[in-house]
């Protein structure tokens, strides 16, 4: 916690406040997961992506404008070498409340203690699957015994709280809600369901087809467990129950529903340094270029950014049952 003064707030045409910013900071990952990425996905050239020093002056400088939570995510965030590193200083930059970071957990096992001492509060782990061969289905690439080593690691490792996060698919791993859930419980662990979301052209699957929406889960869930609704409002796209009994909590992350737009708070920076205003449309700010053009410029940066918020949609276009119309991939958006 830092008593950093906050001069400024970013806030938009709707009069919403922007405080959470998430980095992609990088688009390349160890997995493939079927509903993230193609097989044979070509990842951008290194020049192309920000360097480290610019990912942590753009945080500086979102910091400085009233944003006190940041998520680093991906593609896979600890496959970028000097990854430690660059939370390490975003953890340290004043005003930052809330350092948290989203990850498949291939590298966990090695360096959860690390970034829990590097100022990491929370964590959010990836985890469709406890069957080792749709495992390796769904993500083409993943071991899942590497992956639930990450997870006992991490438990261990002095977070405040773990969530897991599990993309349900109908006739993939629609059958295993009450696992996870389970699985969840007995650790001590959080959990998230999350309906797949047209982002990028796949290969795998047909999106329509596999859609499971959340009220399918909630029922399916409702036989086994009490589900109790808890006010927990993050001004994203989840409702969250707490487990009857347990100390664990369930999510469910409904972007088809855009109920939750009215409250967000969030924008995102992709690898390559678009701001993104929304992750269902393709408003965004090209900060790279802001800072390529004005190496080591904080103000000319912050107008950049005090100017993006004018473009920020009022709510998303997802339409599970269209071609995408949004053709970048999550994992070049930083989901
Ligand atoms: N590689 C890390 C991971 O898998 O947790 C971080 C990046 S990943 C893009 C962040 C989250 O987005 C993961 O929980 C993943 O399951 C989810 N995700 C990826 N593609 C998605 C899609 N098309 N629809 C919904 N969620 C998606
Ligand atoms: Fe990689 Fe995460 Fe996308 Fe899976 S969801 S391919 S782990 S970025």
């Amino acid at each position: 916690m830092s008593d950093f003064p906050v001069l400024s707030q970013l806030i938009d045409r709707f009069g919403r406040v922007v405080s959470y910013l998430r980095v992609s900071i990088t688009d390349r990952c160890d997995f493939r997961c079927v509903y993230c990425m193609a097989e044979d996905m070509v990842f951008l050239p290194r020049k192309q992506i920000l360097s480290l020093e610019e990912i942590q002056f753009i945080c500086q400088a979102f910091t400085e404008l009233g944003v006190s939570k940041i998520r680093i995510t991906g593609g896979e965030p600890l496959v970028r070498k000097g990854a430690l590193e660059l939370m390490q200083q975003i953890g340290r930059l004043p005003g930052v409340r809330e350092l948290v970071m989203t990850s498949n957990g291939s590298q966990l096992a090695q360096m959860a203690h690390d970034l829990s001492a590097a100022g990491v509060k929370r964590i959010n782990i990836s985890l469709d699957t406890l069957d080792p061969v749709l495992f390796k289905v769904l993500t083409r690439t993943g071991d899942l015994e590497n992956v639930l080593k990450g997870i006992n690691v991490a438990s261990e490792a002095g977070f405040q709280r773990i969530k897991l996060n599990a993309v349900i698919l109908k006739n993939r791993n629609h059958h295993e809600v009450c696992e996870l859930v389970q699985f969840a419980v007995d650790r001590g662990l959080d959990i998230s369901f999350i309906e797949e979301m047209p982002l990028g052209a796949v290969d795998s699957h047909n999106r329509a087809e596999a859609y499971y929406p959340s009220h399918l889960i909630r029922q399916d869930l409702q036989q086994r467990f009490t589900l109790q609704a808890v006010p927990d409002k993050t001004g994203g796209p989840s409702d969250y129950f707490l487990v009857q009994g347990t100390g664990s909590k369930v999510g469910f992350i409904s972007p088809h529903s855009a109920n939750f737009c009215s409250s967000c708070n969030r924008v995102r920076l992709t690898a390559e340094g678009r701001l993104l205003l929304c992750l269902g449309n393709e408003h965004s700010v090209d900060l790279k270029a802001v800072v390529r053009q004005n190496p080591g410029d904080m103000t000319i940066l912050k107008q950049a950014i005090i100017d993006a918020m004018q473009i920020k949609p009022e709510k998303h276009e997802f339409n599970i049952h269209e071609q995408p119309v949004i053709l970048r991939h999550m994992n070049a958006t930083g989901g």
